[in-house]
Protein backbone atom coordinates (compact mmCIF):
# COMPACT_ATOMS: atom_id res chain seq x y z
CA UNK A 1 0.00 0.00 0.00
CA UNK A 2 0.74 3.72 -0.94
CA UNK A 3 1.67 5.97 1.75
CA UNK A 4 -0.93 8.12 0.24
CA UNK A 5 -3.77 5.39 0.01
CA UNK A 6 -2.74 4.47 3.97
CA UNK A 7 -3.39 7.64 4.66
CA UNK A 8 -6.94 7.94 3.48
CA UNK A 9 -7.99 4.37 4.99
CA UNK A 10 -7.21 5.94 8.40
CA UNK A 11 -10.33 7.08 10.01
CA UNK A 12 -11.07 10.30 10.81
CA UNK A 13 -8.60 11.79 8.29
CA UNK A 14 -10.92 11.88 4.84
CA UNK A 15 -13.39 13.32 7.07
CA UNK A 16 -12.21 16.08 8.27
CA UNK A 17 -12.02 14.89 11.44
CA UNK A 18 -8.17 14.89 11.24
CA UNK A 19 -6.73 13.41 14.40
CA UNK A 20 -2.76 13.59 14.48
CA UNK A 21 -0.89 11.00 16.54
CA UNK A 22 2.99 11.60 17.41
CA UNK A 23 4.84 8.44 18.08
CA UNK A 24 8.11 8.17 19.35
CA UNK A 25 10.44 5.20 19.35
CA UNK A 26 13.46 5.17 21.41
CA UNK A 27 15.78 1.83 21.82
CA UNK A 28 19.47 1.68 22.00
CA UNK A 29 22.22 1.76 19.12
CA UNK A 30 22.31 -1.55 17.84
CA UNK A 31 18.45 -2.90 18.53
CA UNK A 32 17.38 -2.64 15.33
CA UNK A 33 14.72 0.81 15.90
CA UNK A 34 15.92 2.16 12.29
CA UNK A 35 14.40 -0.38 10.50
CA UNK A 36 10.85 -0.81 12.53
CA UNK A 37 10.93 3.41 12.13
CA UNK A 38 11.33 2.50 7.90
CA UNK A 39 8.78 -0.14 8.39
CA UNK A 40 5.89 1.96 10.47
CA UNK A 41 6.66 4.48 8.59
CA UNK A 42 5.93 2.59 5.37
CA UNK A 43 3.15 0.61 6.80
CA UNK A 44 1.02 3.96 7.93
CA UNK A 45 2.18 6.70 5.64
CA UNK A 46 3.81 8.47 8.64
CA UNK A 47 5.90 11.40 8.11
CA UNK A 48 9.60 11.05 10.30
CA UNK A 49 10.59 14.30 11.72
CA UNK A 50 14.41 15.25 10.52
CA UNK A 51 16.27 16.25 14.09
CA UNK A 52 19.13 18.65 14.34
CA UNK A 53 22.39 17.56 15.59
CA UNK A 54 25.84 18.64 16.30
CA UNK A 55 27.67 15.76 15.74
CA UNK A 56 29.70 15.31 11.97
CA UNK A 57 27.87 13.78 9.11
CA UNK A 58 29.28 10.29 8.07
CA UNK A 59 29.58 9.58 4.45
CA UNK A 60 26.22 7.66 4.00
CA UNK A 61 24.40 10.61 5.91
CA UNK A 62 22.62 13.35 3.90
CA UNK A 63 22.11 16.79 5.17
CA UNK A 64 18.42 17.81 5.65
CA UNK A 65 17.44 14.29 5.07
CA UNK A 66 18.97 12.00 7.57
CA UNK A 67 19.32 14.77 10.02
CA UNK A 68 19.86 18.88 9.90
CA UNK A 69 23.62 19.04 10.74
CA UNK A 70 24.52 22.64 12.64
CA UNK A 71 26.91 23.66 14.44
CA UNK A 72 27.11 24.25 18.62
CA UNK A 73 25.94 27.99 18.67
CA UNK A 74 23.44 27.42 16.39
CA UNK A 75 21.86 24.50 18.27
CA UNK A 76 22.37 26.71 21.75
CA UNK A 77 20.63 29.34 19.65
CA UNK A 78 18.06 26.81 18.52
CA UNK A 79 17.41 25.61 22.37
CA UNK A 80 16.45 28.94 23.75
CA UNK A 81 14.34 30.10 21.21
CA UNK A 82 12.65 27.24 22.46
CA UNK A 83 12.62 26.27 18.46
CA UNK A 84 12.92 22.51 19.43
CA UNK A 85 10.03 20.31 20.99
CA UNK A 86 12.37 18.40 22.80
CA UNK A 87 16.56 18.41 22.77
CA UNK A 88 19.35 16.13 24.42
CA UNK A 89 23.11 15.68 24.74
CA UNK A 90 24.14 12.29 23.73
CA UNK A 91 27.73 10.51 23.65
CA UNK A 92 28.96 14.34 23.60
CA UNK A 93 26.86 16.11 20.91
CA UNK A 94 23.46 17.84 20.67
CA UNK A 95 20.43 15.90 19.37
CA UNK A 96 16.75 17.97 19.15
CA UNK A 97 13.55 17.58 16.71
CA UNK A 98 12.25 21.00 15.87
CA UNK A 99 8.93 21.68 16.77
CA UNK A 100 7.30 23.37 14.06
CA UNK A 101 7.16 20.00 11.68
CA UNK A 102 5.66 18.59 14.71
CA UNK A 103 3.04 20.93 15.63
CA UNK A 104 1.83 21.19 11.86
CA UNK A 105 1.54 17.67 11.21
CA UNK A 106 -0.32 16.55 14.51
CA UNK A 107 -2.91 19.65 13.54
CA UNK A 108 -3.05 18.49 9.92
CA UNK A 109 -3.91 15.05 11.35
CA UNK A 110 -0.91 13.42 10.33
CA UNK A 111 1.33 11.08 12.04
CA UNK A 112 4.81 11.90 12.87
CA UNK A 113 7.43 9.52 14.08
CA UNK A 114 10.04 10.38 15.99
CA UNK A 115 13.21 8.12 16.44
CA UNK A 116 14.58 9.76 19.68
CA UNK A 117 16.60 8.71 22.70
CA UNK A 118 15.01 7.91 25.94
CA UNK A 119 15.90 11.85 27.36
CA UNK A 120 13.76 12.91 24.34
CA UNK A 121 11.11 10.59 24.86
CA UNK A 122 10.24 11.35 28.76
CA UNK A 123 10.18 15.24 27.41
CA UNK A 124 7.93 14.50 24.82
CA UNK A 125 5.68 12.83 27.04
CA UNK A 126 5.97 15.29 30.04
CA UNK A 127 4.68 18.01 27.21
CA UNK A 128 2.86 16.07 25.18
CA UNK A 129 1.04 13.15 27.23
CA UNK A 130 -0.98 12.49 24.12
CA UNK A 131 2.21 11.17 22.23
CA UNK A 132 2.62 7.65 22.26
CA UNK A 133 5.96 6.31 23.13
CA UNK A 134 7.48 2.65 22.49
CA UNK A 135 10.54 1.72 24.02
CA UNK A 136 12.62 -1.16 21.62
CA UNK A 137 14.34 -3.86 23.74
CA UNK A 138 16.71 -6.24 22.98
CA UNK A 139 16.15 -10.41 23.78
CA UNK A 140 19.23 -9.89 26.65
CA UNK A 141 21.54 -7.17 27.23
CA UNK A 142 24.26 -9.59 26.07
CA UNK A 143 22.66 -10.23 23.14
CA UNK A 144 23.10 -6.41 22.83
CA UNK A 145 26.98 -6.46 23.33
CA UNK A 146 26.66 -9.32 20.14
CA UNK A 147 25.12 -7.57 17.59
CA UNK A 148 26.84 -4.02 18.45
CA UNK A 149 30.48 -6.18 18.21
CA UNK A 150 29.11 -7.63 14.97
CA UNK A 151 28.34 -4.76 13.26
CA UNK A 152 32.50 -4.27 12.69
CA UNK A 153 32.23 0.07 12.65
CA UNK A 154 34.02 0.79 15.83
CA UNK A 155 37.00 0.09 17.92
CA UNK A 156 36.15 -1.80 21.26
CA UNK A 157 36.53 1.13 23.58
CA UNK A 158 33.86 2.88 21.30
CA UNK A 159 31.56 -0.44 21.55
CA UNK A 160 31.56 -0.42 25.20
CA UNK A 161 31.34 3.14 25.83
CA UNK A 162 27.33 2.57 23.54
CA UNK A 163 26.72 -0.39 25.59
CA UNK A 164 27.08 1.36 29.08
CA UNK A 165 25.19 4.09 27.20
CA UNK A 166 22.39 1.28 26.15
CA UNK A 167 22.82 -0.18 29.37
CA UNK A 168 21.54 3.21 30.99
CA UNK A 169 19.50 3.81 28.50
CA UNK A 170 16.86 0.73 29.12
CA UNK A 171 17.55 1.27 33.33
CA UNK A 172 15.49 4.99 32.59
CA UNK A 173 13.33 3.42 29.64
CA UNK A 174 11.58 1.28 32.57
CA UNK A 175 12.22 3.55 35.70
CA UNK A 176 10.14 6.50 34.00
CA UNK A 177 7.04 4.89 33.41
CA UNK A 178 6.55 7.37 30.62
CA UNK A 179 6.58 4.49 28.03
CA UNK A 180 3.47 3.05 26.59
CA UNK A 181 4.92 -0.02 25.29
CA UNK A 182 8.20 -1.85 25.04
CA UNK A 183 8.51 -4.31 22.21
CA UNK A 184 11.61 -7.20 22.49
CA UNK A 185 13.09 -7.38 18.93
CA UNK A 186 14.11 -10.97 18.97
CA UNK A 187 13.33 -11.17 15.36
CA UNK A 188 13.16 -8.29 13.40
CA UNK A 189 10.28 -9.24 11.00
CA UNK A 190 8.13 -9.67 14.28
CA UNK A 191 9.28 -6.74 16.11
CA UNK A 192 8.46 -4.50 13.06
CA UNK A 193 4.76 -6.61 12.97
CA UNK A 194 4.18 -5.88 16.56
CA UNK A 195 5.29 -2.35 16.58
CA UNK A 196 2.96 -1.81 13.83
CA UNK A 197 -0.07 -3.22 15.72
CA UNK A 198 0.67 -1.22 18.90
CA UNK A 199 0.26 1.54 16.84
CA UNK A 200 -2.43 0.65 15.02
CA UNK A 201 -4.33 0.14 18.18
CA UNK A 202 -3.67 3.32 19.59
CA UNK A 203 -5.02 5.00 16.79
CA UNK A 204 -7.84 2.92 16.70
CA UNK A 205 -8.20 3.53 20.62
P1 LIG B 1 23.08 8.66 16.02
O1 LIG B 1 24.22 9.59 16.28
O2 LIG B 1 23.50 7.21 16.17
O3 LIG B 1 22.38 8.94 14.72
O4 LIG B 1 21.99 8.91 17.16
C1 LIG B 1 22.35 8.77 18.50
C2 LIG B 1 21.09 8.73 19.36
O5 LIG B 1 20.41 9.99 19.30
C3 LIG B 1 20.06 7.69 18.90
O6 LIG B 1 19.54 7.03 20.06
C4 LIG B 1 18.99 8.53 18.25
O7 LIG B 1 17.71 7.91 18.33
C5 LIG B 1 19.04 9.76 19.10
N1 LIG B 1 18.45 10.94 18.46
C6 LIG B 1 18.40 11.24 17.14
N2 LIG B 1 17.74 12.39 16.95
C7 LIG B 1 17.36 12.81 18.17
C8 LIG B 1 16.62 13.96 18.63
O8 LIG B 1 16.16 14.81 17.89
N3 LIG B 1 16.43 14.05 19.97
C9 LIG B 1 16.91 13.13 20.86
N4 LIG B 1 16.63 13.32 22.14
N5 LIG B 1 17.60 12.05 20.47
C10 LIG B 1 17.82 11.90 19.14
Amino acid sequence: MSGAEAERERPGVEGGGARGLLVVISGPSGVGKTTIVRHVKEALGAELSVSVTTRPRSEAEVNGVDYHFIDEAEFARRCEAGELLEWARYLDHGYGTPRRPVERAIAEGRIMLLEIDVQGGIQVKQSMPGAFAVFILPPSEQELLTRLRHRRREPEAAIQKRFAKAQWEIARARECGLYDAFVVNRDLDAACAEALALIRRRMDG
